[in-house]
């Protein structure tokens, strides 16, 4: 009787020992599939080669010479003269409080004393109202108001407008992500706002928006400062891009530069836009909000051929490509790095970041009213450690206190 409980306990042991390495088996199976099913897809191969771009950005035999485009501007015998240069507004008119705000800041601190013309550009007409209220703040200086044609600011026939409004649908949790007008907007500065007829006599611009503002007194001239210096682009913030609007900018950037290697600047700015050679783009960007620039650079054919490539890309409507990213990378793949100023004098505010002088000497001397405390430079969102670094550039004093 005993020895057949014991028969009957083992096999019944025997049993439960078998069923559960089948259950463990069928587990560890359905884990394997499944992961083989549900796992990503291995990442697209890169379409051009690694090693040539890589070997390609630092240095490079360049056939192409940018300064030779901007060469008119930067003759002797302009040194010391008054540049040909404008303000330069692309604007609505439901914003025109915060815009009279903004011309009246450029005027008291600077353009009193200077007198340069400003130009307003809108997708609409502007109304009566918006320019009595726009000349009364700029003083006696020449403003032009301008129509943005059609064609520069509509899809052109080789975007999927079906796709363009997916996209909006998808992006609509980011900000500015399910706009249409804010996408046009970037793709006109990026592409177009030079090539506004209005713009044709001037070699130089100063971009300004509404509801910003200026803290210090600009004493010096950016734009003389700029020709005589051979400066082509200048700003006074920088940031870092949010990544979801750009997924495929840079990849489409060394699409380019694969296929139009002459047009990469020998000593270029590529340390400010790649921590790693042009593997990948660390999304730094000099805040386009504020420029002030060389026109002839964007009517260059590097740059030409470059917007026209990723307008082709399709990225200002299938993502969200701001005109920021595009300008910078531009001008720190195209330029010669000495071509680009930043201007650490000038005090600037555009919500929500500032840029005022940490370094107590240029504070007093240009009559700051800014907080130093608000300065942007040197905080881990910005790109300034980046630019300086990228630069050479010597931090200022006590940069260190204001970093976060
Ligand atoms: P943000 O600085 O990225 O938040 O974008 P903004 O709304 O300031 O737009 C950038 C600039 O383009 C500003 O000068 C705006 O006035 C202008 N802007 C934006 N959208 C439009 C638009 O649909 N029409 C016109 N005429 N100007 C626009
Ligand atoms: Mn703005």
């Amino acid at each position: 009787m005993r020895l057949r409980t014991i028969y009957i306990k083992k096999k019944f042991l025997k049993l439960l020992f078998v069923s559960f390495s089948i259950i463990s088996l069928i587990t560890i199976l359905t884990k394997i599939t499944n992961n083989l099913t549900t796992s990503p897809p291995p990442p697209p191969p890169l379409v051009i080669n690694k090693d040539r771009i890589l070997n390609t950005f630092p240095s490079v035999n360049a056939t192409y010479d940018i300064m030779k485009d901007l060469e008119d501007s930067f003759s002797e015998d302009k040194i010391g003269t008054r540049p040909s240069a404008c303000f330069v507004t692309l604007v609505r008119n439901e914003e025109m409080d915060d815009m009279v705000n903004s011309v009246a800041y450029i005027r008291e601190k600077f353009n009193k004393n200077y007198n340069y013309p400003w130009v307003f550009l809108n997708d609409e007409e502007f109304t009566d109202e918006f320019k009595d209220k726009i000349s009364e703040a700029a003083g006696n200086i020449t403003i032009e108001y301008g129509l943005v044609p059609e064609e520069h600011w509509s899809y052109p026939d080789y975007i999927d407008t079906d796709k363009a409004a997916e996209t909006r649908i998808r992006m609509s949790d980011i900000i500015y992500g399910d706009s249409e007008s804010y996408r046009h907007m970037c793709r006109y500065q990026s592409g177009f706002f030079w090539r506004h007829e209005l713009l044709d006599k001037y070699d130089w611009y100063w971009r300004v928006e509404p509801g910003i503002g200026y803290f210090c007194d600009i004493l010096d001239d950016p734009f003389q400062y700029m020709q005589d210096n051979k400066k082509v682009y200048g700003f006074t913030i920088t940031i870092h891009e949010f990544e979801s609007t750009i997924k495929s900018l840079w990849q489409t950037t060394r699409d380019f530069v694969a296929n139009n290697t002459e047009y990469i600047a020998k000593n270029n700015l590529i340390d400010f836009i790649s921590d790693n050679n042009g593997e990948t783009y660390n999304l730094c960007h000099f805040w386009s909000n504020f420029e002030i620039g060389n026109l002839n650079f964007w009517r260059s054919e590097a740059y030409n051929e470059y917007f026209d490539y990723l307008d082709h890309a399709g990225g200002f409507f299938y993502e969200r490509w701001g005109d920021a990213p595009v300008h910078s990378i531009a001008a720190s793949l195209f330029l010669p790095k000495d071509a680009i100023h930043f201007f650490p004098e000038i005090s600037y505010y555009h919500v929500p970041y500032t840029n005022c002088p940490i370094d107590n000497a240029i504070y007093e001397k240009y009559n700051c009213e800014c907080n130093q405390d608000d300065d942007f430079t040197w905080q881990d969102y910005s790109c300034g450690v980046q630019y300086h670094n990228a630069q050479n550039l010597t931090k200022p004093m006590g940069w260190t206190n204001h970093t976060g």
